[in-house]
């Protein structure tokens, strides 16, 4: 028997079940298929305030406050440097975007936005995986999908959205998908109860700290849990011998700052890696599809961009869906056209930023900010998601490129160095798994 319906939705993550709850509002009948079962573990833990509008969108902003940590911005500390950590916090970013975030575990955030694409009027399956989408003549796709107890069934639809996260369905079957040629990293991850937060209000805001091989992150969630990960050079954790715990530890251990605030910690969840984990699509759109999310791209968790890139995929990708259902033609190529720059605006921004968070000179910006001509105000508009339309944040972010390029050319045998070594992980990691 072969189930119709105008979308269908491959995965139930957060940029699935956004696209699946958008589109059902639109008036759409929607089918969304997630390979899981939810509540599930997922990595991706610290929200951005640029979040918030979309959850209202949704209807879930109530919900989200009592599952999550308020975050109230970010801090950085160089690593065994005996500096103090410097605090960005989002009240000072520009325009009147929200002044905080939110800090989430992912199965209860997951779930809470796969329920209300339901409430919605989604017909939104779980432990439902799908093996196959094909383009039939007509322009429809027909989808095949399995669940857990083997059973397949076949489905017609109109437009076909690929939000598969990591697994990037359309783009890895299509080959599409390649490895970012300008980053590479790894992360070993977990949960640990007894960790010391920051004081006061800034107990919910999320840690980093440079170190040599890559940077580490500590995102305080509810019940005294601490979401703690290293981010390497994929040849860094090539060198592990022993247990993920071990090596994850003893990554900590060598960082002074993170250790004191781990004293009394306990591991409270399994040691978890991610490979290299850097890639892109050569294509976002096509004739009756789209892929949103992690589907497309994922570049690197350091400024907790993840989940808002995905949502905001699916936020803009609706219209794109709506030109197709109403007649696709020049109408659909315009829509494409404008999503995809749209896109591209954004995750170009935090792109520039992320292929240099490691380079000596944007550790010494980001160490001894002065806010000349707001541009450390605009630095924090882009740490707290304002990077797509906002004119005053990019001309500000202008600004801090300049001031990168001099601070960039004043430690020059060390940011050639810095070059010379991110270059060689990349091409190392494109020769062999990290
Ligand atoms: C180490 C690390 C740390 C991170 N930290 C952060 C962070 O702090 N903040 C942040 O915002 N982001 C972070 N991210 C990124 C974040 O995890 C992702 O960007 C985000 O989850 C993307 O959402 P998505 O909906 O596109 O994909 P996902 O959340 O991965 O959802 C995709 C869903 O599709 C399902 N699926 C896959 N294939 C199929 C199939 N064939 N059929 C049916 N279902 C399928 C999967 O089971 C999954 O539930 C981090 C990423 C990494 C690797």
């Amino acid at each position: 028997m072969s189930n119709s319906t105008d979308v269908f939705v491959i995965g139930g993550g957060p940029a699935g079940s956004t696209f699946a709850n958008l589109a059902a509002r639109r008036g759409f009948s929607v089918a969304m298929c997630e390979k899981d079962e939810h509540p599930r573990f997922h990595i991706g833990e610290s929200l951005l305030p640029m979040n918030l509008p979309i959850l209202e969108q949704l209807g879930v902003l109530d919900r989200v406050e009592r599952i999550g940590v308020p975050k109230l911005g970010a801090d950085f500390t160089m690593s065994n440097s005996g500096d103090e950590a410097l605090t960005y916090l989002f009240d000072r970013s520009l325009g009147d975007n929200p002044d905080h975030a939110f800090e989430v575990r992912r199965s209860e955030f997951d779930q809470l936005l796969f329920e209300a694409s339901r409430e919605a009027g989604v017909d939104a399956r779980e432990r439902t995986r799908v093996s196959d989408v094909t383009r039939l003549d007509d322009g429809t796709h027909r989808i095949t999908t399995i669940d857990s107890d083997g059973v397949e069934q076949s489905w017609s639809a109109r437009f076909v959205v690929d939000a598969s996260g990591r697994d990037t369905f359309m783009s890895a079957s299509r080959g599409w998908k390649s490895r970012n040629p300008k980053h590479a990293s790894a992360a070993v991850y977990a949960h640990f109860r007894g960790v010391e937060r920051r004081p006061g209000e800034n107990e919910g805001n999320i840690s980093i700290y440079w170190f040599e091989q890559g940077w580490i992150w500590m995102i305080p969630l509810r019940d005294d849990v601490m979401s703690v990960g290293a981010v390497c050079y994929p040849d860094y954790v090539r060198t592990r011998r022993g247990s993920l715990e071990t090596f994850l530890l003893s990554t900590l251990n060598g960082i002074d700052e993170a250790r004191e605030r781990m004293l009394t910690a306990e591991l409270a969840s399994e040691v978890q890696a991610t490979g290299n984990y850097s890639y892109l699509s050569s294509r976002m759109s096509g004739p009756g599809f789209l892929m949103i999310g992690d589907a497309y791209t994922f570049i690197d968790p350091v400024f907790s961009s993840g989940v808002y890139l995905a949502m905001t995929s699916a936020a803009s990708g609706i219209d794109v869906a709506e030109a197709w259902l109403s007649g696709g033609g020049l109408r659909y190529k315009l829509a494409c056209r404008r999503h995809e720059r749209y896109m591209r605006r954004g995750i170009s921004a935090f792109s520039w930023f992320i292929y240099r968070f490691s380079t000596p000179a944007m550790r010494f910006l980001m160490s001894n900010p002065h806010n000349r001509l707001g541009i450390v105000d605009g630095v924090v508009s882009m740490l707290a998601g304002d990077v797509f339309n906002n004119g005053s944040v990019r001309r500000r972010l202008s600004l801090f490129k300049a001031i990168y390029a001099v601070a960039w050319l004043g430690s020059f045998r060390d940011s050639l160095a810095a070059r010379r070594r991110k270059r060689e992980s990349v091409q190392q990691s494109a020769h062999g798994a990290a």
